[in-house]
Order: C-alpha cells, then structure tokens, then sequence
C-alpha cells in the first residue's frame, strides 16, 4: 500500500483535511459520523466537483485506500440493518450489531473475536467443525478389533465425516468473509450450500451400509439415488437467485426435502424388518430424533423466529440462524450416535447375514 504523505506537500490543503481524519481515528471509528463531520466534509466535495477526471480518480483512490487501511486496522464499528448495502442485507429483524462491509480476508478473519450478528453463527460451527475433526480422527484410529470389515466400514463411516467436516467448515468460513464484498459473498454462501448437500450425502452412506448390510442391491441403488439428489442440490445452489432472501423457504424446502428422502428406504427397512427390530437394532429412534432436530432448525431459519417476534432483541444471541446451527451439530451428533450403535450391532452379529434380513 502506497504511504499517504507522500502526496501531502503538493496538496496542503488536503494536509489539514487528513490531520483531521487522523485525529478522528484516534478518537471515533468510522462508521459513526458525527454532524460536525458531516458538514466539513462538504468543503473537500465541492472542490471535488472542480478536479480534473484524473485528479478526481486519485482522490478517490486514496479515499479508498484510508478506508481499506482502517480496516486493515481493525477499526471499524457495528452498525444498523437499514445502512447496509443490498447485498449485506439479508435479515431485517436483526437491527443492529451488523458488520461493515470489509474488503480485507485479514479483517474479516480478526473479526471473528468481535461481537457482532455472526459472530454466535462463526463460533458455532467453527467449534463444531474442531469437535467433528477429533471425533473423526479417534474413530479412524480406533483398534481394527471392534470392525468386522474396517476398510470398508471406515471409507462409509469416513464419509459422514467428511460430509460433517465440509459443510462446517464451508460454513463458518462463509459466515466470516460474508461482510468482504459482494461477489466473496456470492461464492462462499454457494459453498455454504453445497456443504449442506455434503453433510446429507455424507450421512446417508454409513446408515444405509449398515441398514442394507445383507442385501447391498437397495443399499447400492439409494447410494446414487442420494448421489444424484445431493448432487442437483448443489447444482441449484449455484443459481445467484438461490442465495436471495425471498428464497429462503426454499432453500430450507431443498434440504429438508433432500433429508426426507430417507423416508423411502427407512420404510423399506421396516418393512423388511419388522417394526420392533428397526427401533432397536436399526437405531430409528436416534434418527427419528436426528430429523426433528434438522427440521426444527430449518423451520426456524424459515420463519425466523424467535427474532421476527422480538425484532431487535436476538441481534447478537439467540437469532434463528444461530440456533439453526446448533441444530444442525447436534442432529450431526445424533446420527454419529445411530450409526455408532448400528457399528457396533454389526460386530457382535458377525459377518454374517440371515436370508431375508436387510440388517
Ligand atoms: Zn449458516
């Protein structure tokens, strides 16, 4: 970044002006203007309007150069839903505590300790995402004693993981560089979908290994059936309209529908099974609970509640978003639990399979 005071001395006006400026960011952030500020700015406009068209894209260059280095700084202010540009605004019940918009990777990162509307929604899934790894890895690295075939049973559990791990990850990563601009914004909340469709192809693949572990024909068909649905997911999330916040029914109509596709081969299940054999061995209690907790989460995020009852009040904590993460960890959590059970129903049932039997 070019040092400021080298243009000064042709430009003593300008001098004064950005005296002044210094002073103010040391004493007030921008993003909070005051009146006197506001009308000794007027002086610089109008001599702005008299510049030649060079003149008048250097100022503007500089302009921008001492808000990117403010930023930079870390010098910045939360502030309310109606000053933000379009693009940011996303939720108008959530009043104040927004970010500015932050053109800095580095200022959107150092923000992550700030308190301001993402920041529950940040932590959540960041944390969630360091619980999922060393989950993994200790899974992973358990003794091969307790599988009966552990390449295969870890490649299926291994795609959970790495379903849980994307979609957090995409996550906290799109909830802190969504203040960065528009088209940072656009890109990552794409990913920030794709990883919901992840997390859901991820989920399915140990549950229907372990669920049609003795008849790996409907096991292999509902794999790419899930496969092809994961997969337009992802292909209508990458749609600019998709991310908008008129779509967001939808959004949570596309994933919750993805979900319940599981309806089809759970049925199938027990009716293969019978229904006592499903809620005991085939763990229907752990994912009946995981799905109200998933469908709990994105009717929430629907609707918006509880800030579109408390407007104002749930800015910083307890906002739908934020809640609809800690769903989203906990349903992932109890269907850890499920297959783990289903795991371990499989090692002390052996290899081997009854004629008839799915499980
Ligand atoms: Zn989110």
């Amino acid at each position: 970044m070019r040092r400021r005071d080298q243009e000064t001395e042709a430009r003593p006006s300008e001098q004064k002006e950005q005296q002044h400026g210094d002073e103010q960011m040391e004493s007030e952030e921008p993003w909070q203007e005051t009146e006197e500020e506001v009308e000794e700015e007027k002086a610089p406009d109008e001599g702005f309007m008299g510049m030649t068209p060079l003149l008048q894209a250097h100022h503007a260059m500089e302009k921008m150069e001492e808000f990117v280095h403010k930023v930079w700084e870390g010098r910045w202010r939360v502030i309310p839903h109606d000053v933000l540009p379009d693009w940011l605004k996303d939720n108008e019940y959530l009043q104040h505590g927004h970010r500015p918009p932050m053109p800095s990777f580095r200022a959107c990162f150092r923000s992550i300790f700030r308190i301001h509307t993402e920041t529950g929604n940040i932590w959540t899934h960041l944390l969630g995402c360091l619980f999922f790894m060393c989950l993994g890895i200790f899974y992973m690295f358990r003794p091969n004693m307790s599988f009966v075939a552990p390449v295969q049973e870890k490649v299926a559990i291994g795609m959970f993981f790495l379903g849980a791990i994307l979609c957090l990850s995409f996550s906290w990563v799109f909830h802190t560089v969504y203040c960065h601009s528009e088209g940072v914004s656009r890109v990552f909340s794409k990913l920030d979908y794709s990883g919901i469709a992840f997390l859901i192809m991820g989920s399915f693949v140990p549950w229907l290994y372990y669920s049609f572990y003795c008849s790996p024909q409907p096991c292999v068909i509902y794999l790419m059936v899930i496969c092809v649905l994961g997969i337009s997911a992802i292909v209508v999330s990458q749609c600019d309209f998709f991310a908008t916040p008129q779509y967001r029914g939808v959004r949570a109509g596309v994933f919750v529908g993805l979900g319940l596709s599981g309806v089809v081969p759970t049925f199938h299940f027990m009716i293969s099974e019978g229904f006592l054999r499903a809620t005991t061995m085939g763990q229907m209690g752990w994912l009946f609970l995981m799905a109200t907790l998933y469908i709990t989460g994105a009717c929430l995020y629907a609707a918006r509640i509880p800030e579109r009852y408390f407007p104002g009040k749930c800015d910083i904590w307890f906002h739908s978003h934020q809640l609809f993460h800690i769903l989203v960890v906990a349903g992932a959590f109890v269907h850890f639990h499920g297959v783990s059970n289903l795991q371990e129903f499989r090692y002390t049932a052996g290899g081997g399979c009854t004629e008839g039997n799915a499980l």
